[in-house]
């Protein structure tokens, strides 16, 4: 089984590109949403087991979240409901230029209200989306689990950094204990920049492997993704697409590959349904209204093989 640990939003996208958030315009939504329920949501649907914990309201927003994840597949017995606080909210707008502006209701919601097991059971795989680690209420939550269950679960870290978190004393020990205690490590381009400044994706690779992780993957946005697990090392160009929304290309990628290889998929073919699943999900906008299911990810793996 695999565990996502974080917040649960709904989202709300403007139709208009360049208004800032500033004025007043049309959105599309609520819409499913929160780095790590993208990632859950994605290994169900490539047929993963999959099982969320985190909090959502008592209102019509958190039953949205709930009915999204449970009809995907997603186990929802670990989501708490909260009777007094409202479900997370997030309001986005983008800029012509593919950049993006959001306004995050987090803090005192259901969302950073998580009330995380003890325990999980042995063998299991735990992901952390460091999106989470801004917030200090998940971010203690996840590093309580975490220590609790490092000697018994396999865990898997996606940093998503922020570089200001670097400078907060109690996120960098987090991060540190991630980046030591991770078996998987998944970082983009960026995330490699900020946490090995000056260091390419191979060294980091390299290195990572050498310190023992079971695989090391580099995303690279439109360039694709590098990655080893010590015995195959493979580069794999982006598949050619149009991009329409990058906001939660990595999510989906590491919902691929886990929930692939979680269900015993070899390394490299568990790596290249998740290049495609990346790229599938930038091809249409909304956080995981596209997240791919098995069957449209293998027609498009097929030719590939051929
Ligand atoms: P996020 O914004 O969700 O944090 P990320 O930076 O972690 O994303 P990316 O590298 O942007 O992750 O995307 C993950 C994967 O999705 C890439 O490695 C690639 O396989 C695929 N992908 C992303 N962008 C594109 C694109 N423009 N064209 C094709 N594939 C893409
Ligand atoms: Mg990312």
């Amino acid at each position: 089984m695999i565990y996502a640990i974080g917040e649960l939003l709904t989202e709300f996208v403007s139709h208009k590109t360049g208004c800032g958030l500033e004025s007043t315009t049309e959105f599309s939504g609520p819409f499913p949403s929160g780095a790590p329920a993208i990632f859950a949501d994605q290994v169900a649907r490539v047929g993963g087991q999959v099982s969320m914990i985190g909090t959502v309201g008592d209102d019509p927003f958190g039953r949205l979240i709930l009915h999204r994840l449970s009809s995907d597949g997603v186990d929802t017995s670990l989501v708490g409901t909260s009777a007094s606080l409202t479900t997370g909210t997030a309001f986005v707008s983008y800029y012509a230029d593919g950049s993006r502006v959001f306004v995050f209701h987090l803090e005192g919601t259901a969302a950073d209200n998580i009330d995380a097991p003890t325990d999980l059971p042995e063998g299991s795989l735990l992901h952390i989306s460091g999106a989470s680690l801004g917030n200090s209420k998940i971010r203690a939550a996840i590093h309580y689990l975490v220590g609790n269950v490092r000697a018994i679960c396999r865990i898997s870290y996606d940093p998503n950094i922020r570089a200001e978190l670097l400078g907060d004393r109690k996120a960098k020990s987090t991060i540190d204990m991630l980046i030591d205690h991770c078996d998987y490590f998944l970082p983009s381009d960026a995330d490699v920049e900020t946490l090995f400044p000056g260091k390419s994706a191979e060294w980091v690779i390299e290195d990572q492997l050498a310190s023992g992780k079971r695989a090391v993957v580099v995303k690279q946005g439109d360039q694709g993704v590098v990655a080893s697990d010590g015995n195959t090392t493979l580069r794999l160009p982006a598949v050619p697409v149009d991009e329409l929304d990058p906001t939660g290309a990595g999510d989906c990628f590491c919902g691929a590959f886990l929930g692939l290889l979680d269900q015993g998929w070899r390394f490299e073919d568990a790596l290249r349904a998740a290049n495609i699943a990346g790229a599938m999900h930038v091809s249409k906008r909304g956080p995981m209204e596209w997240n791919p299911a098995l069957a449209d990810i293998q027609k498009r793996l097929a030719p590939q093989e051929g």
